[in-house]
């Protein structure tokens, strides 16, 4: 058994507690919102869910498309438990992420719902033991990866149970996985067809939080999913706010962000190589920051270590890390997302930032982009081994988060509009916020473009882009009296602009591909098809103005901490009364326990919205605590007395 697997016993025999169904059972068939309200407390389905679980409870096919948070999991694991509950047998939960099936599974098990996972954590003897139970049908929701699920041992584990009517569904969480126009490609999921194949009568169900127009066609494609109905949620995430800044110093830009903003709170800061998570990661340490890093270089109990402190200290972790990281991570308290580099597309930019404010309450989005961004990932393609057509759409989608990196306008309407939906300016992002100061870069555009096209006429080669600003700007060096371009006609024409302008300009010329950088030839610059309407003045150039940092709010948080002032209180417990706030202090403190006890994330236990209600109840008796969101029968039946005592004490 590997060092984070759960103690035998907890996972593999759950008892179920004495049913304390207080609500009315009809045979067969029972409606899925009592299963909802019975199994998680939570008096609704939330947007298109309802519809959904209906849809596969019939036995449709379905593809979710639906925002990070949106409640994915409700939608194939209440089907899984009516579609049981009716005779139907087991659920099988593809899943990429072996790492945190065991957190999932947990969670199902403090819900009362008998699940499973088959995976490498596992000896041999607990495998044998979960996969006779699942022999049996005793299993709801069974969790395993692709590549198990393809194996002829499983598959035949399938028939079996297929042929006595005891195949209920297949759930394919992260189907985006399948597709090579995601940004998760795994080839194992390929191999998926041969479900639909085998088992063509058993319903499936496949998720995924992302999907532009193109990566949706493929996964329906890919998995066969063409008589499946979709169900396309709007993407936004309204709680996230955006804001993208220009990249000076980014790890400076980064530490004023998280004190100004985010102090002591759990966050996840994106790097692209592992060097500079480390850096960044230290960096942060010695600033007082309580960080971690986490990337594909590290050796796998150390990931999995930082991994499980980021989900389960009581403190607030910051996660610094490459794209290794993130997908499935379950967190619904991570207040900021932050890019020091820039992602490769706007599926990835989205999907990263989507890990904040699973909660729905506040959270950041903020990205620090520059120059070197651009030139990087245009590079990356173009020495990528892949085929041109391949290039050709991983240009597209750069340059969409391009666009959106160095729009002036709102930036959600642009993210959205990505994703095929229209919308109105937001109100929640940096450029509605403060809607910046915008100059118009044409003339600059077309000195730089003509500096550039004049200098490769007189010499024949290109040139990096400090030595076209200094010839713009009239500075005279070396280099522009060894090659006599003191003598071009544009030397010194576009002194009144400033090197940050001009790099601005540049930038945005080559975001926009109205510039080449050729990275092959020491990045020098090169006129493009596009550089010709820039320069007759057909297409305007227009930037938001440099805008200095605002200044660090207060003192440095090793002055607050020395100054013993408390930890501003979680949001979910704003609305508390002092006594309320010592409740909730102390079903906090019982939670830690708990969930230590249990080897699980604390919000598997409660989430803090349903401790702070509690708080607020002031339940004196198990009557007090029904109808609560997020209590269901059997943590009521496990926890109530607990709560009820811990309640009382922490009121005297
Ligand atoms: P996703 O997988 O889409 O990112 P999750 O399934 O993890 O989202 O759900 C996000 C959070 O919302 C979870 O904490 C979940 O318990 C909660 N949630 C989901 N559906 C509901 C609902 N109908 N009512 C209340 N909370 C819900
Ligand atoms: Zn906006």
């Amino acid at each position: 058994m590997g060092p984070h697997a759960p103690p035998p016993g907890r996972v593999h025999s759950f008892q179920a507690c004495p049913p304390v169904s207080a609500l009315p059972q009809t045979s067969d068939a029972p409606h899925p919102l009592q299963i909802l309200q019975e199994v998680w407390g939570y008096p609704d389905f939330r947007g298109p869910q309802g519809d959904i679980v209906e849809h596969v409870i019939d036995g449709g096919d379905a593809l979710v498309l639906m925002p990070t948070g949106g409640g994915k999991s409700l939608c194939y694991q209440v089907p899984a438990i009516a579609r049981q509950r009716a005779g139907r047998g087991v659920t099988v939960v593809v899943s990429p992420l072996i790492a945190l099936m065991h957190d999932q599974v947990g969670a199902l098990h403090e819900a009362g719902v008998d699940a499973a996972f088959l995976n490498s954590t596992l000896d041999w003897n607990e495998t044998l033991d979960v996969e006779r139970r699942m022999a049996r049908a005793e299993i709801t929701l069974l969790y395993a990866a692709p590549e198990r699920v393809t194996t002829p041992r499983f598959l035949e584990l399938l028939d079996g149970l297929h042929a006595r009517g005891k195949l209920s569904l297949f759930a394919i969480d992260e189907a985006h996985c399948v597709s090579q126009w995601g940004h998760d490609f795994r080839p194992e999921y390929r191999a998926l067809t041969v479900l639909h194949e085998r088992f063509a009568s058993v319903p499936r169900i496949a998720l995924t939080a992302t999907a532009d127009a193109l990566t949706r066609a493929d996964i329906v494609e890919r998995l066969q999913l063409q008589q499946a109905r979709q169900f396309v949620s709007s993407f936004d995430r309204p709680n996230i706010q955006y804001t993208i800044v220009e990249k000076k110093d980014a790890t400076t830009q980064l530490l004023r962000f998280i004190e100004r903003e985010h102090e002591d709170e759990s966050g996840v800061v994106y790097c692209q190589s592992r060097k500079r998570v480390e850096e960044v990661a230290q960096a942060l340490v010695d600033a007082g920051i309580n960080a971690l890093p986490y990337h594909a270089g590290l050796d796998a109990a150390v990931r999995q270590k930082h991994q499980n402190r980021f989900l389960r200290d009581e403190d607030a972790i910051v996660m610094v890390a490459t794209i290794a990281f993130g997908m499935g991570i379950d967190k619904p308290d991570v207040r900021f997302v932050a890019h020091l580099d820039m992602p490769k597309n706007i599926e990835g930019y989205y999907q990263e930032t989507g890990r904040g404010g699973r909660d729905g309450l506040p959270a950041h989005a903020w990205m620090a982009y520059g120059l070197q961004d651009v030139v990087n990932q245009r590079r990356m393609i173009d020495e990528s081994p892949a085929g041109e057509d391949f290039k050709q759409v991983m240009r597209g989608k750069l340059d969409a988060l391009l666009a959106l990196a160095e729009a002036t306008d709102c930036r959600r309407v642009r993210l959205l509009g990505y994703f095929g939906e229209e919308s109105s300016p937001c109100g929640n992002c940096d450029n509605c916020l403060n809607p910046p100061q915008v100059w118009d870069g044409t003339d600059a555009a077309r000195k730089l473009l003509s500096t550039i096209y004049r200098v490769q006429q007189q010499s024949g080669i290109s040139f990096g882009a400090g030595h076209i600003m200094d010839i713009l700007r009239g500075k005279s060096t070396e280099k522009t009296k060894q090659y006599g371009h003191e003598r071009i006609s544009t030397f010194g024409i576009g002194a009144e602009f400033s090197e940050p302008q001009l790099r601005g300009v540049l930038r945005q010329l080559i975001a926009t591909g109205a510039l080449n950088v050729d990275a092959q030839a020491f990045n020098t610059l090169q006129l493009t098809d596009g550089s010709r309407a820039v320069l007759r003045g057909e297409v305007p150039v227009l930037l938001r103005e440099s805008v200095s940092q605002p200044a660090t709010r207060g003192s440095s948080r090793r002055d607050k901490r020395s100054g013993g002032a408390s930890k501003p209180a979680s949001a979910a417990a704003a609305a508390l009364d002092a006594t309320g706030h010592k409740r909730f202090e102390a079903l906090k403190a019982w939670r830690t326990e708990v969930a230590k006890e249990h080897n699980l994330p604390a919000y598997v236990i409660f989430h803090d919205a349903t401790l702070a209600a509690i708080a607020q109840r002031a339940p004196a008796t198990l009557d007090d605590l029904q109808g609560i969101s997020g209590i269901g029968e059997k943590k009521l039946a496990a926890y109530g007395t607990e709560v009820l005592r811990v309640c009382g004490d922490a009121a005297r």
